[in-house]
C-alpha cells in the first residue's frame, strides 16, 4: 500500500494537490470563458432585437437590399408610404418602385457614387402602389464584410412630398399674386429685365402696357371685397385670353395690370393689342345675378423711345395712362415726352393749388336756380373758383381732380363750405329766407371721418339754419361703401340738411340704394338735357328721371339748361327746377346779391 511516510511520499503528494489546484482552475477558466460566450450571445442578441426594433418601428420607410440588388427586408413605415406590404416588396428590385420620371442614368450615376463613397443621398420620386407619386428624401449606405466588400445595402426614405408642395407654393407666392394669380410686380420686373436683353439684341422694339379698370374702386367699396376680387380675377381671365402665347399679363396691386409684349412687330401692333385688351373688357361681366360694366385705360410705353429698363418703363407707361383716363378712361395713349412735360405740369398745380388755400387765390361764384314754372328764385350753387397768378382763371374740372388725388380736397372743401356759409348767413340778415345754398361735396370729402364735424362747425360758426345749407354729391359717393354712406346720410338728413344727387344718370347707383337714402333732390345731368328737345333718348332720359324723382317723392331739377325749349319740354314734362345759362351764369357774391337779394325796400326773390 502505497503510504506518504515513504521516501518521495511527500512529493507525490505535493504533485497531486497541484495537480489537483490546476484542475480546478482549469475549471474555473472553461466555466468563466463559457459565461463569457453567453453573455457575449446575450449582448449580440439584445442588439439585434434593438436594431430590429429600430428597423421596424422607425418613422422613415426602411429597406435593407442584398449584393445582387433584391429586397432582403422592408419595414412597416416603407409599407404604409409605398401601400407595398413586405411580402410583396421582399424579393423584388430595389428600384420597382421608383417613378419613370428617373431615366437609367440616374441610377448609374447613384451606383457608382455608393461604390466609391459608400454613400449616396439625394431625391427620388415613387410610385405607390395605388399610382400617387411621392418625392422622398432618400439614404443609401453600404455595408461593407471584413473584406470590405458591400454585403448589403440599407436605404432609408423620408416623404417631403408636402415639404416641397409647401416651399413651391412659397415660391409661387413670392412672385405671383394672391387674388389673379398672375405674376407679381417683382416676377414681372424680371421677365420685363430679360425680355429687353433681347430685345436689344435683336433690335426690336417692346412695349409695356399699363391697363387700369375705370372706377374699380366704385364696385370694390359698394359691393364689396369679395365681388371686387371676382370681378379682378374675370377681368385677369379676359385680358389673358386676349393675348398671344408670348405676352406676360400681371397685376401690380389694386386694379392695375401691367402687359409686356415681348415681341412687336411695329409700335402700331401694341396699339392693336391694347385696343383689343379694351374691347374685350367693354363686354359687361355677369357676376351672380349682376352685371357689371367696366372698363379699362392703357397706358403704353416703349422700348428703346421711352425707357431701356422697367422702372423707367413702367413710370411712363403710368404716365401715359393718366393721360388715357384725362382723355375721359376707356382708351390708350402712348406715352410721349409732352406727357412728362404735363404731369409735371400737374406736379407744379399741386403746389400752387396748395399756395392759393393759403393765400386767398380762391373764391365762389354763384349760380342761380329757379322754379321753371314761375321763373322765382329756388336755391343757388356755390361753385369754386381759382384764379391762377400766371395762367388766370383755372376750371374747376381741372383742379378739382388734383385737389381730390393730393388730399387738398378736404381743406379746399371746406374752406368753400364755409364761404359759402359765410355768404349765405350774410343773404339772411339781408332777408333772402328760404332758398338754400348748394355745396359740392367730393366723394372723397365724404369719406372724411371728420367731415359731419366740419359742417356743424360751419353752421355754428356763420348760424346759419340746417335746411338753408344744401350738399350735392354724385353718385360715386352712393357707391362708395353704401352701410357708412347711408349712415353719413342719416346723420346729416337728422340734422335738417339737404341733400342732392348731382349729375344723376350719369353714374350708375342702384335704385334700390337710392330709395334707402333721405335725398331731397336729384339733378338732371346737363349732357341729358343739352341735346333737348330734338333727341329722343334725351328726351326718354329726362322723363325718366322725373317720373323717378316724383315716384321717391324727390325734388328734381336740370342742370345746363341754355335754351327756351328745353326749359318749355323739361317743365312740361314735370320737372320743377333749372339751373342754367339761360337764366344766369355763375355770378359773384356781389352780383348775386344785386340781382337777386333783397334790397331793404325792394321785393324779395325777383325772377329772373
Ligand atoms: P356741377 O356741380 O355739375 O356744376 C355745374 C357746372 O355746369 C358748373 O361748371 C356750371 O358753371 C356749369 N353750368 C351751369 N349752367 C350751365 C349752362 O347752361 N351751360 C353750360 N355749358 N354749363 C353750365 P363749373 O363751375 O365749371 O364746375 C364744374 C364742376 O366742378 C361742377 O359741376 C362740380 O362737379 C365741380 N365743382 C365746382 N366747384 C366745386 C367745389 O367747390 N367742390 C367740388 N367738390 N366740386 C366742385
Ligand atoms: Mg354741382
Ligand atoms: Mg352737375
Amino acid at each position: 500500500m502505497t503510504t506518504f511516510d515513504g521516501p518521495g511520499g511527500k512529493e507525490l503528494l505535493d504533485a497531486l494537490i497541484l495537480t489537483a489546484y490546476l484542475l480546478a482552475a482549469g475549471f474555473a477558466m472553461i466555466l468563466l470563458a463559457a459565461y463569457h460566450i453567453h453573455l457575449k450571445r446575450r449582448l449580440a442578441e439584445a442588439k439585434l432585437r434593438l436594431a430590429d426594433a429600430a428597423f421596424d418601428s422607425s418613422a422613415h420607410g426602411m429597406m435593407i437590399v442584398n449584393a445582387a440588388g433584391k429586397i432582403m427586408r422592408v419595414n412597416a413605415a416603407f409599407s404604409s408610404m409605398t401601400r407595398y406590404p413586405a411580402h410583396d416588396a421582399i424579393g423584388a428590385e430595389a428600384r420597382f418602385f421608383a417613378s419613370p420620371r428617373h431615366d437609367p442614368t440616374f441610377f448609374e450615376r447613384l451606383f457608382r457614387t455608393i461604390e466609391t463613397h459608400g454613400h449616396w443621398e439625394g431625391e427620388l420620386w415613387a410610385v405607390r402602389r395605388t399610382g400617387e407619386e411621392d418625392l422622398y428624401h432618400m439614404t443609401v449606405s453600404a455595408v461593407r464584410d471584413r473584406d470590405g466588400h458591400a454585403a448589403n445595402y440599407t436605404l432609408s426614405f423620408i416623404d417631403i412630398t408636402e415639404r416641397r408642395v409647401a416651399e413651391q407654393r412659397i415660391r409661387h407666392l413670392a412672385h405671383h399674386d394672391m387674388v389673379t394669380d398672375l405674376p407679381n410686380r417683382a416676377l414681372l420686373a424680371e421677365r420685363t429685365e430679360s425680355a429687353i436683353e433681347h430685345a436689344r439684341r435683336d433690335g426690336r422694339p417692346l412695349a409695356l402696357m399699363l391697363a387700369d379698370l375705370d372706377r374699380f374702386k366704385d364696385v370694390n367699396d359698394s359691393l364689396g371685397h369679395a365681388v371686387g376680387d371676382e370681378l379682378l380675377r374675370r377681368s385677369a381671365r379676359r385680358l389673358l385670353a386676349t393675348l398671344r402665347g408670348a405676352d406676360v399679363i400681371g397685376r401690380q396691386g389694386g386694379d392695375e395690370f401691367v402687359v409686356l409684349l415681348p415681341d412687336l412687330a411695329d409700335t402700331e401692333d401694341a396699339a392693336h393689342v391694347a385696343t383689343k385688351l379694351i374691347e374685350a373688357m367693354r363686354r359687361p361681366f355677369e357676376l351672380g345675378t349682376r352685371e357689371l360694366l367696366v372698363s379699362c385705360s392703357i397706358g403704353i410705353a416703349l422700348y428703346p423711345q421711352n425707357g431701356e429698363d422697367f422702372a423707367t418703363l413702367m413710370r411712363n407707361a403710368d404716365t401715359a395712362m393718366y393721360a388715357a383716363k384725362a382723355a375721359g378712361r376707356n382708351c390708350c395713349r402712348f406715352h410721349s415726352a409732352d406727357m412728362n412735360r404735363r404731369a409735371n405740369e400737374r406736379l407744379e398745380l399741386e403746389g400752387d393749388l396748395r399756395r392759393a388755400l393759403h393765400s386767398s387765390g380762391l373764391s365762389i361764384m354763384l349760380q342761380p336756380q329757379v322754379l321753371l314754372a314761375s321763373g322765382a328764385l329756388s336755391g343757388m350753387e356755390a361753385l369754386a373758383r381759382w384764379t391762377h397768378p400766371e395762367r388766370g382763371a383755372v376750371s374747376p374740372v381741372q383742379f378739382i381732380p388734383v385737389a381730390e388725388d393730393c388730399g387738398l380736397i378736404v381743406p379746399l372743401g371746406e374752406w368753400v363750405l364755409r364761404e359759402a356759409c359765410r355768404v349765405r348767413a350774410g343773404w339772411l340778415a339781408a332777408g333772402l329766407g328760404e332758398a338754400p345754398m348748394a355745396v359740392n361735396v367730393s366723394a372723397v370729402q365724404f369719406r372724411d371721418p371728420e367731415f359731419i364735424n366740419m359742417v356743424k362747425r360751419a353752421l355754428a360758426d356763420f348760424a346759419l339754419p340746417p335746411a338753408l345749407l344744401e350738399l350735392e354729391v354724385t353718385e360715386s359717393v352712393i357707391m362708395a361703401g353704401f352701410e357708412q354712406v347711408k349712415g353719413t346720410f342719416d346723420e346729416l338728413g337728422r340734422m335738417g340738411l339737404r341733400l342732392s344727387i348731382d349729375d344723376f344718370g350719369t353714374g350708375y347707383s342702384s335704385l334700390s340704394y337710392l330709395k334707402r337714402l333721405p335725398v331731397d333732390k336729384l339733378k338732371i345731368d346737363r349732357s341729358f338735357v343739352i341735346e333737348l328737345p330734338e333727341d329722343a333718348e334725351s328726351r326718354a332720359i329726362a322723363e325718366a328721371v322725373v317720373g323717378l324723382a316724383r315716384g321717391l317723392d324727390m325734388q328734381v331739377i336740370a342742370e345746363g339748361v341754355e335754351t327756351r325749349a328745353q326749359a318749355d319740354f323739361l317743365r312740361d314734362s314735370g320737372c320743377q327746377g333749372a339751373q342754367g345759362y339761360l337764366f344766369a351764369k355763375p355770378l359773384s357774391a356781389a352780383d348775386f346779391a344785386a340781382r337777386y337779394v333783397a334790397a331793404p325796400d325792394s321785393p324779395l326773390q325777383r325772377t329772373a
